[in-house]
């Protein structure tokens, strides 16, 4: 009987435990794939989970984990064949299904991602399920018919990781971009990925008015709340808002005249159940329009015992982009 080393969380009384620990591999969950995993990735939601800020482990014990890039060791899956390099965002990895902060995962095949010509394994978890969702906001901006001529985009939460990549993606496409951050000496990281203007999320995070001036032909938000609500106030005239996130809060205290009056659009996007045509668009359009050197620069790289003090810095707002977790 082979086993690996995982992060394994148990909850009894007095709470949730993470140990770093072996696992026997029979104990893994049902999949036609086995993967050795090299690298996995830090998001708010690993964050959310591994200090249990939130309920997203729904069943005990779990590898936390919603990503990992890695190598098939074993397959009957059609179409994967041992020594692929694969890639695998959400689909309740890391939730309800074990997840990526292991030596090993096995899965379902139909939900793995062959991992782009563009990216080694450790860039496609510097993009991550962050990245990729920012991939699935840009082509919800563009499927509602949002376009170049139509202004400014409005990048919100832009220093973290799904804003970072966004603010990428819009600017390859030939979009001005505005970020919005709550960190005033990150303008510069901001201007290199390609934002046109820096503003100061202050100027969106508190209650304001159902409407004001029309500012942006669309927006990328992670934010939610408040934010979100200024953010729609703030649309043009047949704009689009891709919401993705809660960084600021979950509620959605607005009004719906942006929406009767404006004919706005809110398209919410979800990367963790999107079907497997939208995740290869999404990650067709990383490969296409997001440089690789830019990437780096984004990037940092740790390794995946680092991750429970990384979970408190990105709940706290101190991690800028994207951190991949080298899995040895
Ligand atoms: P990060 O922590 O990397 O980025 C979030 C950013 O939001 C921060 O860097 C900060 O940017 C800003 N922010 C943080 N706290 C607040 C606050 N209180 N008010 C306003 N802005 C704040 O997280 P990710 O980019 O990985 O994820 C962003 C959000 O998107 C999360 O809520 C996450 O759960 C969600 N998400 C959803 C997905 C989906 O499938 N729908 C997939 C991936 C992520 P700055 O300092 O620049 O303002």
């Amino acid at each position: 009987m082979t086993s690996f080393n995982a992060f394994v969380l148990t909850k009894d009384d007095d709470g949730q435990h993470l140990d770093w620990t072996s696992v026997d591999e029979s104990d893994l969950m049902d999949g036609d794939v086995t993967v050795d995993v090299s690298h996995s990735t830090m998001n708010y939601k690993d964050g959310l989970a591994l200090t249990g800020a939130s309920p997203v482990v729904r069943r005990w014990p779990m590898i936390p984990g919603i990503d990992f890039a890695g190598t098939v060791s074993d397959s009957s899956h059609e179409g994967i064949a041992a020594g692929d390099q694969v890639v695998l965002n959400g689909w309740g990895v890391g939730e309800t299904h074990l997840g990526g902060y292991a030596q090993r995962a096995r899965v379902p095949g139909q939900w793995l991602v062959p991992l782009p010509g563009a990216f080694t394994p450790a860039q496609s978890m510097a993009i991550g399920t962050a990245g990729y969702t920012a991939a699935l906001c840009v082509l919800a901006l563009e499927r509602h018919g949002v376009t170049t001529d139509d202004g400014p985009v409005l990048v919100t939460g832009a220093s973290g990781g799904v804003g970072s990549v966004a603010v990428a993606l819009l600017a390859a496409a030939g979009f001005e971009v505005i970020a919005s951050t709550g960190k005033a000496d990150e303008s510069g990281y901001l201007k290199q990925l390609g934002a046109s203007e820096v503003v100061d999320r202050a100027d969106l995070s508190d209650p304001g008015r159902p409407m004001g001036k029309e500012r942006w032909g669309g927006a990328v938000d992670s934010v939610g709340s408040h934010t979100l609500a200024n953010v729609l106030a703030g649309i043009r005239y047949g704009g689009t808002v891709a919401a993705c996130g809660l960084a600021q809060g979950m509620d959605l205290p607005g009004s719906v005249a942006p929406f009767i009056l404006r004919g706005v659009t809110l398209a919410g996007v979800d990367s963790v159940m999107a079907p497997m045509a939208a995740r290869l668009e999404a990650w067709g359009r990383l490969a296409r329009d997001l440089d690789p050197a830019t990437l780096d620069t984004i990037t940092e790289t740790r390794p995946l015992g680092d991750a429970p003090a990384l979970a408190e810095d990105i709940l706290a707002g101190k991690v800028r982009g994207r951190v991949v977790l080298t899995v040895a």
